[in-house]
């Protein structure tokens, strides 16, 4: 249903819900999906995922980065959680998206910025950076950004969003670096990527499967689709690829108990960990992604206590959610 999806990837890209929504986010429920916005409140969501034998890949969550101030303030903030998890010897990495490093609007400052994350990995005991993928637009300057970097450092990666035509090629092109297969969250056009679930849906496992048989490095199968995972599953048992090879990964607060079967089956399992309060945008993209997501808060957004705690900004993100409870009465089954 595009119309639908529309819909929640324009809001995740409204500077004004973002910032009211920043405010009250816990009261909202926000915590469900993002690790606090406190570095010991991260650490301690990731003890707890370390203790059930899973890792985790950290996004510190930035939406709107429009001068190079605050690119440098993200860079910091990552630099800062990247030492906290390193200090505290636990598993885990980090997830970064370039726009946050300032590639909007000067791609070399995205660059030198990025470059000093890898440069303080490598003391990190080579701790894996992962450039995550955004709008189509960006594509180009991620590969490049890549393909400057990539012959320096050995822990940089990106992701694979399915829904690109481009994907295929993408895929040949860094068999040695690790590499997350998604499906693809953002709305693209018809000439760039496939539009229906059934085409996005085959071109995953097809290229996951092309991956698992080339690839020299990890490949992150990042889906919450169980019937792609026991699919792969078989497919890695019927090849006999080796356990060091892929991974599977999904995000936080999301299918929690499928992740820790997985997990506790022996199989390597990595979740994706929201930090911070600019929580509004990656929740819309989870909704254009599913809307029945919203159960995961909607309990919250009724709750008359957090309307009046939070007077009018909660009256705003509260408008919307009201909004989006219209939406999910009309998209649920
Ligand atoms: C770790 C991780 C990192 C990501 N990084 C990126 C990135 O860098 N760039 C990017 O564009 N996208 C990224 N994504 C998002 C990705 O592209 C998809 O939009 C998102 O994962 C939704 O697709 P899906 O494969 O999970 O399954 P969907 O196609 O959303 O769902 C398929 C089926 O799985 C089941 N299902 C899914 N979710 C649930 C649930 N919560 N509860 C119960 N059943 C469920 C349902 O039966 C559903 O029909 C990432 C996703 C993950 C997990």
């Amino acid at each position: 249903m595009p119309i639908v999806k529309n819909f929640f990837i324009g809001l995740s890209n409204n500077t004004l819900l973002n910032n009211a929504a920043k405010e009250i986010g816990p009261m909202l429920g926000a915590n469900k999906v993002v690790a606090g916005n406190t570095i010991p409140a991260l650490l301690d969501t990731i003890e707890r995922l370390n203790d059930k034998g899973i890792t985790v890949t950290v996004d510190c969550l930035g939406e709107f980065v429009d001068t190079e101030g605050e690119a440098i303030q993200a860079k910091d903030q990552i630099l800062e959680v990247m030492y906290a998890i390193n200090n505290h010897n636990l598993n885990g990495h980090m997830s970064i998206k370039l726009s946050q490093l300032g590639s909007e609007f000067d791609i070399d400052l995205a660059y030198r910025n990025l470059r000093e994350i890898l440069l303080k990995a490598n003391e990190f005991n080579n701790m894996h950076i992962n450039i995550d993928t955004e709008k189509y637009d960006s594509l180009f300057d991620i590969t490049q950004v890549l393909d400057r970097l990539k012959g320096e450092f050995k822990n940089v990666g990106t992701v694979i969003q399915a829904y690109l035509y481009k994907a295929d090629a993408l895929v040949d092109k860094y068999p040695e670096l690790r590499l997350r297969m998604v499906k693809g969250a953002y709305k693209e056009a018809d000439n760039i990527a496939y539009q229906t679930k059934e085409e996005i849906d085959e071109n995953y496992i097809r290229l996951i499967k092309k991956r698992l048989l080339t690839a020299k490095n990890v490949t992150s199968i990042a889906t919450h689709d169980d019937r792609v995972i026991t699919h792969i599953l078989q497919f890695i048992k019927d090849n006999n690829i080796p356990k060091h090879r892929y991974e599977f990964q999904m995000l936080y607060g999301f299918r929690t108990e499928l992740a820790e079967e997985i997990a506790k089956d022996g199989y390597n399992f990595c979740i994706y960990v929201p930090f911070g309060d600019d929580w509004f945008g990656y929740f819309m993209r989870r909704l254009a992604e599913r809307p029945q997501n919203l159960n995961l808060m909607f309990k919250e957004f009724t709750k008359p206590e957090v309307l009046k705690k939070a007077g009018i900004v909660a009256a705003s993100v509260t408008a919307l959610g009201a909004t989006i409870a219209l939406f999910k009465k009309f998209t649920s089954k």
